[in-house]
């Protein structure tokens, strides 16, 4: 949403593009805003953009932004039709892991992005985006596998895609199982929420007003 006075959504991507509040602007080739709608419903983040999404100025485009298409596709969703972002917009040398100064020089830009969409289903891809979302120090083995509330969103955390590509077990589980069962959580809240959307406005139409008002404090809680 825009507050009297805020800056829109578009001003906040050009002083993105332009951002040189860390050290990781000096060696990326370009800032990585965004793929897909900030107009969707549902936002997946990720951690940093790698090689390929530095070169390419797009989030998710090297192989685990391919695994995630994949992924995405078996439970009926697609890039364009949902939001993808990064904790951090610019590639940290060598792919090393975000340091905490530069995810909170880069704040600015992701809460901006949460708040422009206002989106009902958040999907934290790994540690990163999951502590930045839930406010907690939760590593992603334990914190996956459920649903929480923040932010007025269904936030679900799951492995990063990366994870998935270097195999191993985790919790008993292999990282890409693991992806699919949180993904499937996902189709199912989004169905949920279809369902509720339905009933209002039938609701609406039928001219119950006590349906529709029952419909949309129940999509409330999306
Ligand atoms: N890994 C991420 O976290 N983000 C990308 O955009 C690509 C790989």
């Amino acid at each position: 949403m825009n507050m009297p006075g805020s800056p829109g959504i578009d001003e906040v991507k050009a002083a993105a593009l332009s951002c040189t509040a860390c050290r990781l602007a000096e060696g990326r080739t370009q800032v990585v805003w965004a793929d897909g709608s900030l107009d969707s419903d549902v936002l997946f983040i990720g951690e940093a953009p790698g090689f390929h999404e530095d070169r390419e100025g797009r989030p998710f485009v090297g192989a685990a932004g391919q695994l995630l298409d994949k992924l995405l596709s078996e439970v009926g969703l697609d890039r364009s039709h949902v939001a993808i972002v990064n904790v951090i917009k610019c590639r940290p040398p060598g792919n090393r892991d975000p340091l905490p100064d530069e995810i909170e020089a880069c704040k600015p830009f992701l809460d901006a992005q949460l708040a422009h969409m206002r989106p009902a289903v958040i999907v934290t891809l790994g540690n990163f985006a999951t502590r930045y979302i839930l406010e907690e120090q939760i590593g992603i083995t334990r914190a996956r596998g459920r649903r929480y509330e923040r932010r007025g969103a269904v936030v679900v955390p799951t492995f990063h895609p990366a994870a998935a590509l270097r195999g191993g077990r985790f919790g008993g589980m292999s990282p890409i199982d693991a992806i699919r069962q949180d993904l499937q959580l996902v189709r199912s809240v989004l169905d949920e929420r279809a369902r509720i959307a339905q009933q209002a406005t039938v609701g609406v139409a039928g001219g119950t007003d006590d349906a529709a008002d029952a419909s949309s404090e129940q999509l409330g809680l999306f």
